[in-house]
């Protein structure tokens, strides 16, 4: 893939997704970005080789493909600003931008566009992310693998059918790393009320925490059979299990997962 992609903000995704492309063969020559900052722009300019701009509309002038990677809430107003360059290119539009649906972007852009977004997670800053990415009905498949192939440059993508299933992936795999980070630190304050000091409690939190993942990573078994394969009969894990289940713990993340969805659908 040889298109010229042309990032508009030049933050911690921008900086992740350019990092993951260029390390995986990408030429710099065919990446650009665009950011206010002075810092920021050198900062980017010397790590990666790339050209960048102050002006949006001066970048976007030869761009493919264009990655909006600016925050949510000023995003109409970046849209206002080079909707005429955009019009005039027809170029693909992916927009990591959470909560925002493409109907609106298209409409703040001037309508038409192919438009793919998509839902990142933190763990793509260090090129371990889960990415669901939604294409819109103008979006053809050259352009849905080239979209396809600058998310992964941050880690594992995957395609929803429908606009609105990228409000579970928000609450599954975007507010996910959480999840697991209120678990670890949980395990780690009673391993430390139990006893342990808290650097061991934080050393074995962290490397079971890998090591499950792992394991259901590599193996062909899925998370039901492994727990079931450490769980004698009578046994510790038994017990913690029994008082995972009489205590919702199933319930509790169902719970949390819908409160997450239904923000994510109220803020859309
Ligand atoms: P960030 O680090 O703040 O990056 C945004 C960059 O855009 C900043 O450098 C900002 O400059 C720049 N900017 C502001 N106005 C601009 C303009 N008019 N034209 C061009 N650039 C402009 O934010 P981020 O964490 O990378 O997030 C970017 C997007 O990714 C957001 O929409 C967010 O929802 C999405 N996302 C991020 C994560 C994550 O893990 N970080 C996860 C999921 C989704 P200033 O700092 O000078 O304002």
């Amino acid at each position: 893939m040889n298109a010229k992609i042309c990032f508009i903000g030049a933050g911690n995704m921008a900086k992740s997704l350019i990092g993951g492309l260029i390390a995986s063969g990408y030429d710099a020559n065919n990446i650009l970005a665009t950011d206010p900052n002075q810092e920021q722009r050198d900062a980017l300019s010397s790590q990666f080789a790339i050209q960048t701009y102050a002006n949006n509309g001066e970048a976007l002038m030869h761009a493919d493909i264009i990655v909006l990677a600016v925050k949510p809430q000023i995003l109409r107003q970046v849209c206002a600003e080079i909707s005429d360059t955009v019009q005039a290119g027809s170029p693909l539009i992916i927009s990591v931008a959470a909560g925002i649906r493409t109907d609106d972007i298209n409409r703040w852009l001037g309508g038409e566009l192919a438009i793919v977004r998509t839902m990142p997670n933190t763990p793509a800053l260090i090129q371990t992310g889960a990415i669901g990415l939604y294409a819109n009905s103008q979006v053809n498949s050259e352009q849905k693998s080239q979209a396809e192939h600058i998310m992964r440059a941050t880690g594992l993508t995957l395609w929803v059918e429908q606009e609105n299933q990228i409000d579970v992936v928000t609450a599954l795999s975007g507010s996910g790393p959480a999840y697991y980070f209120l678990f670890m630190e949980a395990m780690e304050k009673a391993a430390q009320d139990m006893g342990l000091d808290a650097k061991s409690a934080h050393l074995l939190t962290m490397q079971t925490a890998l090591g499950a993942a792992k394991m259901v990573m590599e193996s062909h078994q899925d998370c039901a059979e492994l727990r079931a394969n450490v769980t004698s009969p009578n046994g510790t894990t038994e017990k913690a299990i029994q008082y995972f289940e009489t205590h919702n713990l199933r319930d509790t993340v169902a719970g949390a997962m819908n409160a997450a969805r239904n923000r994510a659908q109220e803020l859309a």
